[in-house]
């Protein structure tokens, strides 16, 4: 069981600033999945904890204790790594049980056991990693973590070399294992469906710096930045150029074909926006007085169950996304709303998020104008 405290952490290589002053409180038992594109300094900010990577700056608490300078072996922490790392001339059985026999624990054999039962390992305990499947090797580096029963576990995209398949059936079990466990994980991946499904909350990282730290709810139904936004989403949120104007006592987000009532009470502090929604929050249809996009049909994508329709507003596109058929061809003109609570605000300068007052209701608002 261990609290992880991750204070203004920061790794410099050279010029390059590859975590740069990231501060993070890793409760215990937490499902933590640092999320982010590729060099925004995950894997720097991970090693770092595991104590493989010497920070330039700031500390590492666990449990209370400052471990920045306290060597791997000592911090009671266990690092998977993408790849597994498997000794090749060892079985299962001596990969798993060798944290155990290099630190001459007596009762190795049957840690070892029971870790495999936890694993589904039994069967395979004599075997060598060149027989085993992808995922079989990748639950035994999990195993060799384990056996160790540290207080946290750290894993570096752990999954990045299954097939999808595997990848959807080890993703369900990480998270079962998580569970009966109780212990602390800290997971990075560029996934956003990993981070989603497992994660208790997720650490948004871009160009080494934390964009937004929440639940999978949080960090997706109230995006701190036009970067977290974009992140989490298949396909993206659509994210339009907008201005400011009052009009009929209400202020309205309007661009090229985009109009978005405000309400009242709404200030944002610039003039200059960019306004989206969801691709699965919008509909057909033309709300007076609500939310509405003008535009023209450019692509139509089959999803088997669903479709997604590209739709061209102005000089940009959105995408929706609906039950198949939508009913859209493309070259048709269609106007698109949704509800005004699903309207996401951002300034144009910043990136970041407008706090938005409460709604008005449409029919107040279509009054209003
Ligand atoms: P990926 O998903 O591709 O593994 P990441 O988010 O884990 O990426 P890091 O591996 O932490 O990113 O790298 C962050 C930045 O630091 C990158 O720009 C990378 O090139 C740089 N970097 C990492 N390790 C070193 C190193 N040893 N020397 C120089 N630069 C490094």
């Amino acid at each position: 069981m261990s609290r992880i405290q991750i204070e203004g952490l920061t790794r410099r290589f050279g010029d390059v600033a590859a975590v740069d002053g990231i501060s993070l409180d890793v409760a215990d038992g937490e499902f933590l999945v640092l999320l982010g594109p590729s060099g925004c300094g995950k894997s720097t900010l991970l090693r770092m904890v595991a104590g493989l990577t010497a920070p330039t700056g700031g500390r590492i608490l666990l449990d209370g204790r400052d471990i920045t300078a306290v060597p791997p072996r000592e911090r009671d922490i266990a690092m998977v790594f993408q790849s597994y790392a498997l000794y090749p001339h060892l079985t299962v059985a001596r990969n798993i049980g060798f944290p155990l026999r290099t630190r001459r624990r007596r009762d190795a054999d049957a840690r070892v056991a029971e870790v495999a039962a936890v694993l589904g390992l039994e069967e395979l305990l004599d075997r060598r990693p060149r027989d085993l499947s992808g995922g079989q090797r990748q639950r035994v580096a999990l195993g060799r973590a384990l056996v160790r029963d540290p207080g946290a576990f750290l894993l570096d995209e752990p999954l990045s070399n299954l097939d999808a398949t595997l990848r959807t059936a080890t993703r369900a079990e990480l998270g079962d294992l998580h569970r009966r466990l109780g212990s602390t994980f800290v997971y990075v991946t560029h996934d956003q469906v990993e981070a989603m499904t497992m994660a208790t909350r997720i650490a948004v990282l871009d160009r080494g710096r934390l964009e937004q730290v929440g639940t999978p709810e949080e960090v997706y139904d109230a995006p701190a930045s036009v970067f977290v936004a974009g992140f989490l989403g298949s396909p993206a949120i659509g994210l339009l150029p907008a201005t400011l104007r009052r009009e009929g006592g209400l202020l309205w987000a309007s661009g090229e074909d985009v109009d978005v009532p405000l309400g009242p009470g709404d200030d944002p502090s610039g003039r200059d926006l960019r306004v989206g929604a969801r691709p699965e929050h919008l509909r057909i249809g033309d709300a007076s007085g609500g939310p509405r996009w003008r535009g023209t049909v450019r692509l139509v994508e089959n999803l088997g169950g669903e479709e997604v329709a590209h739709v061209q507003v102005g000089g940009g596109r959105i995408p929706m996304r609906g039950p198949r058929p939508l009913g859209l061809a493309v070259g048709d003109p269609v106007a698109l709303t949704c509800d005004a609570d699903r309207i996401h605000l951002f300034s144009a300068t910043s990136g970041r998020r407008l706090v938005r007052a409460p709604q008005p209701t449409r029919a107040a608002a279509a009054a209003a104008v």
